[in-house]
């Protein structure tokens, strides 16, 4: 798969700062080592978060990513960072199903451009899409900000006005200056709000719910845009999913939890949908840590966070990113 001097991009979420369960920095460099001994030029590669915090900028991003042990004297290669002010591909998206008005998806050149792509996935669960892995590290991951803010305009929050007793601290948290407060009541601009969730989060009184359905909605978005990062790209991609520190959030949060299973291990596949669909059966047939979680199998993750999170695998299959099927070799 990998070309003698061809460049390997190995995508991976480098973790938020204060987060402690991303894939581990050692893992990332057994990988670069095994792609250098096949020939191939690794470097690591992720693209800015779209909400504030310690990611949302290139430099704020190598400096979190540093911190965390993702620097060229740790793993052994370039440490890449893309923001929009990089050359981005516009992939089309014409192949459409149900409600997805995602037309396009914007893609850094330095990503599409690699002679192979490895994505390196922690699963675990997910506030807005149930559980994350490799569809969800494509799909969001692997895209320019203005294309998931364009994703994530389908769980803008709704004001929940019964609940708001007008405390301003949504007001004064949100990053965009969307909000304010008006005779005690609070009022958004919805042209500047980029659906980022930390009014939602940050309410202590749940003034702010998710859009019915938005949860599922996403995760047909983030398929379809899956479908995008890997137009024209297979057979040149690998995917290897982390099954361990299984914690109910992702890797942006900061704290992001305590593992509902114990570690199982890594799936390798050249199907990002297998190797999801695999990695979600394991989970499920795992036992649960006492006293982790009340959620229980099937889709324990997705019952974790009230949603179906098989809907960005069956979306993924629809569109030929891959299949459900699968057959498990053990190593
Ligand atoms: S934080 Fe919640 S309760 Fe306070 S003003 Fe905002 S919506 Fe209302
Ligand atoms: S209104 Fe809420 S979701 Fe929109 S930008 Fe502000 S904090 Fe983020």
């Amino acid at each position: 798969m990998i070309p003698n001097g061809g460049t390997v991009a190995i995508k991976l979420h480098m973790g938020e700062l204060g987060n402690i369960r991303y894939i581990r920095p050692i893992f990332a460099r057994k990988i670069v080592d095994i792609v250098r001994n096949s020939g191939g030029k690794p470097f690591l590669l992720d693209t800015v978060a779209s909400y504030p915090g310690e990611r949302d900028t290139k430099q704020k991003y190598l400096n979190t990513a540093a911190k965390n042990g993702f620097a060229e004297a740790t793993v052994d290669a370039p440490v890449v960072i893309t923001d929009d002010e990089d050359k981005l591909e516009v992939i089309p998206i014409r192949n459409r199903i149900s409600e997805c008005q995602l037309r396009q998806a914007k893609v850094p050149s330095l990503l599409r451009d690699s002679s192979c792509i490895l994505v390196l996935s922690h699963v675990k669960g997910h506030d807005l899409t149930g559980f994350g892995g490799a569809l969800k590290n494509l799909g969001m991951g692997c895209v320019s900000t203005e294309t998931k803010r364009a994703q994530h305009l389908v769980n803008m929050p709704q004001f929940n006005e019964s609940a708001c007793d007008g405390c301003g601290v949504c007001v004064d948290e949100c990053p965009t200056g969307a909000l304010k407060l008006v005779s005690e009541r609070v009022k958004r601009e919805v042209s500047k709000c980029i659906s980022c969730g930390t009014c939602l989060f940050k309410c202590p009184s749940h003034g702010w719910v998710w859009p019915p359905g938005s949860k599922e909605k996403l995760q047909v978005y983030i398929a379809h845009a899956a479908s995008a990062v890997l137009a024209g790209y297979k057979g040149r991609t690998g995917f290897v999913n982390f099954i361990q520190d299984v914690v109910p959030h992702c890797d942006c949060a900061a704290p992001s939890g305590e593992p509902v299973i114990q570690d199982i291990g890594i799936v390798f596949s050249f199907d990002p949908v297998a190797a999801d669909k695999a990695s979600l059966d394991l989970i499920d047939r795992a036992p649960i840590i006492p006293g982790s979680t009340s959620a229980m199998p099937p889709d324990l993750l997705g019952k974790i966070h009230r949603t179906d999170s098989s809907v960005q695998l069956t979306t993924a299959e629809k569109l030929g990113v891959g299949t459900l099927k699968y057959e498990m070799v053990p190593v």
